[in-house]
């Protein structure tokens, strides 16, 4: 019997510890604040600042939101980052991507105080991840060590090929599988456009991350027998349904299903532990600000 990973459920639990934390903070005067940042109206990047503006609300943390004109200048996103910077109530904020096309995200990103930044994303995070002394990492690649982690999957000595190397999933996902640490440990292949015959990379491994942004690209051909199958992916497809779209991961959950001994789904699985993996970095950023100690799930 196949496996299906219920990410919600894990999201829940570690949502459940994170609680705790939360309310040790407050009853030391610190909650924990969470700012989020949209420029423009993108409809799905509001979807997701409210979406995490809720889960904020449900477990305590102070959620605040900054909506900017997509109009505006560089220098208004960049008042309002130092505003943030300054605020001793924010202990972690991130600037909802993509931006209008005439700001510069990297700039956008090297403006944020890393101590602050959530997302993991600052090249001094960045660093210190890949030098094994992580700050905070990154919501959607520590969410798939945890997903593993809770379904008792092994990575240690394990073959894992991450399908995507963009800078906030493939390529973080894949330097903190190499690290030299309990949930690391793993012998990574990274895959990409230009990789040559994906599917032998894909089937010769133990662990298979789908993190590349096309529809069911991924199918059950291309998954060992036994393997475990992690879909990050999520794609709006036509459909048939009342919003006229349907989401689909990076992998063809039916075939996949038939081949591997463990899958997420999509909805279901990655998402629900990106999102609670922010709270847990806000409470981390709370504790290292406040100097107020709590236990991290
Ligand atoms: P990007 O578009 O930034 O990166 C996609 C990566 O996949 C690139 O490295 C690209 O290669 C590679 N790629 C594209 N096509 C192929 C192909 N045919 N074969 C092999 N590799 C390919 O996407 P993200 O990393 O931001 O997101 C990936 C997916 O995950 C998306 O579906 C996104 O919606 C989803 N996502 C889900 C999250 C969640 O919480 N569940 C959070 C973040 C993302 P190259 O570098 O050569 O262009």
């Amino acid at each position: 019997m196949t496996e299906i990973i219920d990410g919600n459920a894990v999201a829940g639990q570690i949502r459940a510890e994170l609680t705790g934390a939360i309310e040790t903070l407050t009853d030391a005067g610190s909650q924990p604040g969470l700012a989020t940042v949209l420029m423009g109206d993108d409809p799905a990047s509001q979807t997701y600042v409210n979406m995490k503006q809720r889960d904020c609300e449900e477990v305590g943390i102070d959620g605040v939101h900054v909506e900017i004109d997509g109009g505006a200048s560089a220098e208004t996103l960049y008042e309002t980052i130092a505003d943030l910077n300054d605020d001793p109530d924010v202990h972690g904020y991130l600037v909802q991507s993509p931006v209008p096309d005439h700001i510069d995200y990297r700039e956008v990103i090297r403006r944020i105080d890393p101590a602050k930044d959530v997302d993991g994303f600052h090249p001094e995070n960045v660093g210190r991840l890949v030098a094994g002394d992580a700050r905070f990492r990154p919501c959607t690649p520590h969410g798939v060590q945890k997903l593993l982690e809770a379904t008792g999957v092994e990575t240690e000595g394990a073959d894992v090929t991450v399908v995507g190397r963009s800078d906030i999933v493939g390529k973080p996902l894949a330097n903190l599988l190499i690290q030299k640490a309990d949930d690391g440990n793993a012998t990574v292949t990274v895959c990409h456009s230009r990789t040559e015959d994906l599917a032998t990379k894909t089937r010769a491994a133990d662990i298979v991350v789908a993190a590349c942004g096309v529809p069911e690209l991924i199918d059950g051909s291309m998954i060992g027998e036994g393997a475990v199958v992690v879909d990050v992916g999520v794609n709006r497809v036509d459909a048939d349904t009342e919003k006229g779209y349907e989401l689909v991961g990076d992998v063809e959950f039916e075939s996949a299903k038939e081949v591997a001994s463990a899958i997420t789904p999509v909805p279901g699985g990655v998402g629900p532990m990106t999102r609670a993996m922010l709270l847990y970095n806000t409470v981390a950023a709370a504790s290292a600000q406040t100097g107020v100690d709590v236990d991290l799930p």
